[in-house]
This record gives structure tokens, C-alpha cells and sequence, in this order.
């Protein structure tokens, strides 16, 4: 069991002030953010990340919505930090999401659902090297991971 996860909060979200909440909400949940950056995705960087979804309809929309504006990314860490923190985001659909979760409070759709979160161990460690070099990255002492 890991214990990071990678977390973005996205652009509709950015551009609707929420990321304070949210990140309230990351941390209140007992997560501690080991590195935070805003950035803007190039269109060649979204399709990148989301690249196991290139053959699904909306990987073009999706794309286009990631690099519409900056996003903010981080490295969350918690013992069993994947699979806890896809339970505080909730499901993709925010329809379907439980109360309380961060998207079912600060989704807007679907596709705009406000934060992703890594899926597994192995694609945490992929998408937290996309975004963080080792010298972003810290423990809570203040040392480099
Ligand atoms: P994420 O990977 O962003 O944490 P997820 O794991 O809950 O989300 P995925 O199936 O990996 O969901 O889909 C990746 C992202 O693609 C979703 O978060 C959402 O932004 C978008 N997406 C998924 N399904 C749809 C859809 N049917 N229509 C439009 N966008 C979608
Ligand atoms: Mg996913």
C-alpha cells in the first residue's frame, strides 16, 4: 500500500475560487501536501496525461477543457492515500457522488468535476514525476523527499 496520491484541482473549479475549500477539505481529511504548483497544460501536456484516454469520445473535449486554464497540482500523503482519497472526492459523476465529497460540493459536471485523483500505486508514482521534480517535493521536517 503507497502513500501518495497525485491530485489536480481543475479549471472550472480554479475559475469558480474553490480551491481554498478544497484544499481545506484535502487536509482536514488528514492529508499533508508534500508539493503545490499552478501551471497552465499545453494542449500536447493534457492529452499526455490523459493518454490512456485517447480512445474514449471525450479525450478531445477533455484535452481542450485541461489546458483551457491553469490547473493546481499536488502530492497528497496519507497511509492508503489513493484509495482514501478517491473516497473523499467521491464518483466521477458528481450526480453520483456521495454528500460531502469534494465533488459532489464543487463539481459542475461530468467533465468539469472540479478534481482528479490517481487511480492506483503505480499510476501515482507516473503522475506525481509529470509534475514534480525531487526538489519539489518535502517531508514534513522540511527535508527533500
Ligand atoms: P480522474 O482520472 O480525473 O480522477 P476518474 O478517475 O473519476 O477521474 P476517469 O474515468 O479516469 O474518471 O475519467 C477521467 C476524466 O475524464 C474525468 O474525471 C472527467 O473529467 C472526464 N470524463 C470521464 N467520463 C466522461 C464523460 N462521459 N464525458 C465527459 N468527460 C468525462
Ligand atoms: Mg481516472
Amino acid at each position: 500500500m503507497g502513500n501518495i496520491t497525485l491530485t489536480m484541482i481543475k479549471p472550472t473549479a480554479i475559475k469558480k475560487n474553490y480551491a481554498g475549500n478544497i484544499i481545506e477539505k484535502i487536509t482536514d481529511a488528514g492529508f499533508r501536501i508534500q508539493a503545490i504548483k499552478m501551471m497552465r497544460l499545453s494542449k500536447a501536456e493534457a492529452e499526455k496525461f490523459y493518454e490512456v484516454h485517447k480512445e474514449r469520445p471525450f479525450y478531445g473535449e477533455l484535452t481542450d477543457f485541461m489546458s483551457s486554464v491553469p490547473i493546481i497540482a499536488a502530492v497528497l500523503e496519507k497511509k492508503n492515500a489513493v484509495e482514501d482519497y478517491r473516497k473523499l472526492i467521491g464518483a466521477t459523476n458528481p450526480e453520483n457522488a456521495e454528500e460531502g465529497t469534494i465533488r459532489k460540493l464543487y463539481a459542475t459536471n461530468i467533465q468539469e468535476n472540479a478534481v482528479h485523483g490517481s487511480d492506483s500505486d503505480e499510476n501515482a508514482e507516473i503522475e506525481v514525476s509529470f509534475f514534480f521534480s525531487k526538489k519539489e517535493r518535502f517531508n514534513a521536517d522540511g527535508s527533500l523527499i
